[in-house]
Formats: C-alpha cells, sequence, structure tokens
C-alpha cells in the first residue's frame, strides 16, 4: 500500500526527471478475457487523455468496452480536484456504486486521478469506500496492469499512489476516442503553483516531453489521416523551460506545424511565459489555429498578487493586445470570482477588464478553496450570496460578448472540421479554426472532413450556418 503525502507532493526535486519505456505486465496477460470495462472521466483534457490511455491498456488486458456503466465488471472513475463539486460528483457516484456493487459482488470498482492524489480523500476511501477496489493516481497510471492484478489476486483494497512524480513514461497505448482530432501531451505538471490551485500537487512537478517523441507521435497521427491534434500540458507556453536544450513552446509550434497536420491547437497558455515568437508562429503558420485560451483569473492586481499569478492586469492586456495583431484571433478565459479579499471594488476591475477584452468565449467560476493550498487558508470576505451575484453579473456581460463575437461571423464562409451529429435533431456539428461550434444540415460521409460553411445565424454558445 502507498499514500499519497502532501509535504512531499508540495516539494521540487532537482533530480533530472529520466525517460521510461512503458512495459506490459506479462503476468497479467489475459485477466481481462471475457469481462468489461467502463471509465468515467470527470474534469479537464488531460483526465480525458489519460482516459484513452487506460482504455488501451484494460484492452491489452483483454477486456472490452461496455457503454452502460451498470453492466460492466470493472468500473474506473477517473477523477478532478480543481473545485468542490468535481469531488462531490465522484463520491456521490461511489455512493450509486455501492449499491450495484450489493447486487454484484464481483464488480471490481477503481478510482484514479488527481483525486487519488489527495491525502484527505484516501483516508476517507479506506474508512468509508473499502469497496472501492483500486486507487492509483496520476504519477503511476502505466502500472495500472500491476495493481489490477494484484486487486483481482488478492481481493483487498489496493492502494498505490506516488507523491513525488516519477519518470515521463513513453509508449503507453492509446484508444483514441476520436479518429481525426488527437490530444497530445507535450508536459506534465505544473510549477507556478497559484495560491487557489490544486494541480501543482496533485500534477506533481513540470516536466517537458522530449521534442522528438511528440513530434513522432503527431507524425504518426498525420500518416494515420488525423486532422488536427491539441497540444496538452497545464502552462504549454512553459515548454522546454525544464529541459537543458534550446528549444521552447514557439520551436516547438513551428515544428508541428510542419508536419502538415491540418490544425495545431494547443492549450492551457499562462500569460506569464507567452512569447513574441509564439505569436509570430501562429501569425506565420496558417495550420496553427488562431484561437488562443488565455485564462486572466481577475481583473484586479490586489487580487492576481494574492493569486500567485506573476502578471498585473496592465501586462495582461499588453499581451492581449498583440495576440489581437493575429488575424482573425479569438480569445477566451477563464476567470475566478469570491476569492479571498475580493471586494466589490477588485469584482468591478474584473468587469472592466472584461468590458475592454470583449472575450469571444470563456469560463467564470466562484472560488472553491482547495485543502493544502495557500488560498484556502486566506480570510474569505464575502458570503455565498454576493458571490452568486457577482458571478450571474459577470456572466451576463460574459455571455453579451459571446453573442457579440458570434454576430460578427454571420454571412461570412469558415472552414469546419465536421465533428459527428448535432445535438440540434438532424444536423451535423463542428468547430471553426476559431474554435467556434457551428451546426449545419449535411451528410454524415463528411465527418471527420475540413469543409467550407456559410455562417446563417449566431447565438450565445453557437452559430448556425449552411454548407457552401
Ligand atoms: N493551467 C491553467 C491556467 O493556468 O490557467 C488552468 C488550469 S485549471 C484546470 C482551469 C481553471 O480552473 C483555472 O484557469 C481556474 O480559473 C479554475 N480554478 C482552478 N482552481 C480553482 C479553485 N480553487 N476555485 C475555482 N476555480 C479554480
Ligand atoms: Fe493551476 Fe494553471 Fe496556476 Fe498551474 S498555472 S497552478 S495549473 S492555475
Amino acid at each position: 500500500m502507498q499514500l499519497p503525502d502532501y509535504k512531499e507532493a508540495r516539494k521540487r526535486h532537482q533530480a533530472k526527471v529520466e525517460k521510461e519505456t512503458y512495459v506490459f505486465d506479462n503476468d497479467a496477460v489475459n485477466i481481462g478475457l471475457n469481462k468489461t470495462y467502463h471509465i468515467k472521466t470527470y474534469g479537464c483534457q488531460m483526465n480525458e487523455h489519460d482516459s484513452e490511455n487506460i482504455k488501451a491498456m484494460l484492452e491489452q488486458l483483454g477486456f472490452t468496452e461496455e457503454e452502460d456503466m451498470e453492466k460492466a465488471d470493472l468500473i474506473i472513475l477517473n477523477t478532478c480536484s480543481i473545485r468542490e463539486n468535481a469531488h462531490n460528483k465522484a463520491f456521490g457516484m461511489l455512493g450509486r456504486l455501492k449499491h450495484l456493487k450489493e447486487d454484484r459482488k464481483d464488480l471490481i470498482i477503481g478510482l484514479c486521478g488527481c483525486m487519488a492524489q489527495e491525502e484527505k480523500v484516501v483516508e476517507e476511501l479506506m474508512k468509508k469506500y473499502k469497496y472501492v477496489n483500486l486507487v492509483f493516481g496520476t504519477h503511476n497510471l502505466h502500472r495500472l496492469p500491476y495493481i489490477l492484478n494484484e486487486a483481482f489476486k488478492t481481493r483487498k483494497q489496493v492502494i498505490e499512489v506516488y507523491s513525488k512524480e516519477g519518470n515521463i513514461v513513453e509508449g503507453i497505448p492509446v484508444k483514441r476516442a476520436n479518429k481525426f482530432k488527437a490530444f497530445v501531451n507535450i508536459m506534465y505538471g505544473c510549477d507556478k503553483f497559484c495560491t487557489y490551485c490544486i494541480v501543482p500537487y496533485t500534477r506533481g512537478k513540470q516536466r517537458s516531453r522530449d521534442k522528438d517523441d511528440i513530434l513522432k507521435e503527431v507524425n504518426n497521427l498525420v500518416k494515420q489521416g488525423y486532422q488536427e491534434v491539441t497540444l496538452l500540458g497545464q502552462n504549454v507556453n512553459a515548454y522546454g523551460k525544464d529541459l537543458d536544450i534550446d528549444y521552447k513552446m514557439e520551436n516547438l509550434l513551428e515544428d508541428v506545424a510542419k508536419t502538415g497536420i491540418p490544425r495545431v491547437r494547443f492549450m492551457t497558455s499562462h500569460p506569464w511565459d507567452f512569447t513574441d515568437n509564439m505569436i509570430e508562429m501562429i501569425k506565420k503558420y496558417p495550420n496553427i489555429m488562431p484561437s488562443v485560451h488565455l485564462p486572466v483569473q481577475s481583473g484586479s492586481n490586489k487580487i492576481l498578487k494574492l493569486m500567485g499569478r506573476k502578471y498585473t492586469k496592465e501586462e495582461y492586456i499588453k499581451l492581449f493586445d498583440k495576440l489581437k495583431t493575429i488575424p482573425n484571433v479569438t480569445i477566451s478565459t477563464d476567470i475566478i470570482v469570491g476569492f479571498p479579499s475580493e471586494e466589490e471594488s477588485d469584482f468591478e476591475e474584473t468587469l472592466d477588464l472584461v468590458n475592454y477584452c470583449k472575450y469571444d468565449n470563456g469560463y467564470t467560476f466562484i472560488f472553491s478553496p482547495r485543502e493544502g493550498t495557500p488560498a484556502a487558508k486566506l480570510k474569505d470576505m464575502s458570503t455565498l450570496e454576493e458571490k452568486s451575484d457577482r458571478l450571474h453579473r459577470l456572466n451576463e456581460i460574459m455571455n453579451k460578448y459571446f453573442l457579440e463575437s458570434n454576430q460578427k461571423m454571420v454571412g461570412k464562409v469558415v472552414d469546419v472540421l465536421v465533428d459527428g451529429p448535432s445535438e440540434k435533431e438532424g444536423m451535423l456539428c463542428g468547430y471553426t479554426d476559431t474554435n467556434k461550434l457551428i451546426n449545419f444540415v449535411g451528410d454524415e460521409s463528411l465527418i471527420g472532413k475540413i469543409i467550407k460553411v456559410e455562417v446563417t445565424d449566431a447565438k450565445t454558445w453557437s452559430l448556425d450556418g449552411k454548407q457552401k
């Protein structure tokens, strides 16, 4: 049994991160024969991509995927810790699974992802959720076959969570959810330690992948006919800073663009590391999509300082203005309201910033204290009612700008990568190069292709169009 330790997770060790190759556990071969699995994924794209790895490892062991969770022999919850409600969802699901397990004693239940990295969560799983058979963390995903094999053999609760990040493991198999859009990790972890954020604890120190491994993966995707890659990391602009070579995000962006993949996206960008050269690369290569997610978090310098964001409102605006020189660019953001000591005047500064930036899209959150982070210890000034009111007022303004941004598209002909059937019956949907969701009538044979669509109508969250 190996349990998480927050003190250890907080440390940043100087030791060089090595590269390892995934080794298949021969002892576990066939443990999944005639058995099915179901994975429930919470949280960000990083988790979605981890689930793609988990699925492939399980299929190597003989398991097959079961769409209906209630029928699966193995259920894994890949969890998220970013806010309290993500926690609540996962614990709520564990409650449901308890009943399922009462009816089906052979059911195996696993929990992994960011929540598994939390001391308190694991303590609770050991005390109150003994029916969870296996718990593994974000640093030892590749050990799943061993851990599962042990759970099968011992029929006891197996917990293996490393607090210190390990090496970078290459060669973990992947079952991609999509046949034309792929996530490619370019780095793991985060060293920014924004005071509200749990990610540096649950995902460990920043570790950039070797550029040759990334480019090999992208080239393989090109060969397979993939149309889009999203380069993933908590703070992709800091790519390469932890390596001994003079090769940074702008170089990687250029090399990925040169592979010829039709669409390159990247996320998430921290304003601190966004360089002028990156902006030049986006302008230079038409296959680097003109769409940037640039979380601001707050428009008040007092709050930005308390958040440890390392930039001021003025510096953010300077970068924002530079980004706006990219033709047709769309910029989205993340904003937190109700951070400890946020006063009405601070919140109004956030509204001023939103009125200046007129974002094309974005996500807004109420501050959620995460145990173990510095902000969780700060004195909270506002009531939940005030926070909800601020969120509501912020959303009204943000939504107005989303609609305006979409309305500007009406009458234009745009390139759309067709995703699949739309939620609107009888229609297809896809994304423009500027990352706007668009619905239109079309034949299913268009799925996976980039086509021309004329924008005919605009809503707050999507566009309507007709194929040209
Ligand atoms: N690495 C990215 C960055 O620096 O912007 C974002 C990572 S996080 C998965 C996504 C968003 O969740 C953040 O931008 C932030 O707005 C929000 N978030 C993180 N911790 C939070 C907390 N404790 N309470 C509320 N929102 C939070
Ligand atoms: Fe969290 Fe992003 Fe800040 Fe890292 S940069 S600590 S992931 S909010």
